[in-house]
């Protein structure tokens, strides 16, 4: 018996952008590979209920505003 394969760390898909991403503690947007790659998500996500609303989709200038919102309400320590 040997402890090497519970310390390989576990890599999953991005499921925006496909890249890898290592899942670990260290990561809090996993799956996703970043903040970003989460929030689009969420965007799309977004965008899909803005669509049956009839309203316009979410643009690169909201999801600047969202990112900035998420980094202020991100508890830091
Ligand atoms: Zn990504």
């Amino acid at each position: 018996m040997s402890d090497t394969s519970t310390n390989r760390p576990l890599e999953v898909a991005c499921p925006q952008c496909r890249s890898k991403v290592v899942w670990t503690e260290a990561n809090p947007y996993r799956p996703f590979c970043s903040k970003r790659c989460r929030l689009l998500d969420l965007g799309a996500w977004a965008e899909e209920s803005h669509r049956i609303a009839g309203e316009p989709a979410m643009d690169e200038a909201d999801l600047d505003a969202m990112l900035a919102r998420a980094d202020r309400d991100a508890p830091e320590s």
